[in-house]
């Protein structure tokens, strides 16, 4: 057994029996990975890829989730792979929160009040466009 598997083991093995005792949801840990896996920690405010192990919960129906503790404090990290779509990682990350930041112009859809401001008038620029390229078309003819 690795030492990574031996640490990881025991801090699970701690908050499930933490849980336990406080009659929370069970879960049952876990397959081991070797896939680095993004997560963000709340406490430190700081993004890390780090080695992951996934885990499963009864919780609501069954879900499957990958699991680390933060390297700094040792939070337990959680993504999720049921309900993906839903992982609140796509909201707090500030790794993401920055590149939202970054390419907010590059983002925005055109049915956001925004993009007028930031691109012009598009549908006038496409409607120019079309009529020099059909005056083009008919010059050249
Ligand atoms: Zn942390």
């Amino acid at each position: 057994m690795s030492e990574f598997q031996q640490i990881y083991d025991n801090k699970v093995a701690e908050l499930q029996a933490k849980r336990i005792a406080a009659k929370e949801r069970t879960e049952i840990d876990t397959e081991p990975t070797n896939k680095y896996i993004d997560f963000y920690c709340k406490q430190c405010d700081e993004d890390m890829r780090l080695l992951a192990r996934k885990g499963y919960t009864r919780y609501r129906g069954g879900r499957w989730f990958y699991r680390a503790f933060c390297e700094k404090c040792d939070k337990e990290l959680i993504r999720r792979l049921t309900d993906k779509k839903n992982d609140p990682y796509f909201a707090e990350s500030k790794r993401l929160r920055n590149d939202r930041k970054k390419y907010w112009k590059q983002l925005l859809q055109r049915n956001d009040p925004r993009f007028k401001r930031v691109y012009g008038d598009w549908e006038l620029a496409e409607e120019r466009e079309r009529e020099n390229e059909l005056r083009t078309n008919f010059d050249n003819k």
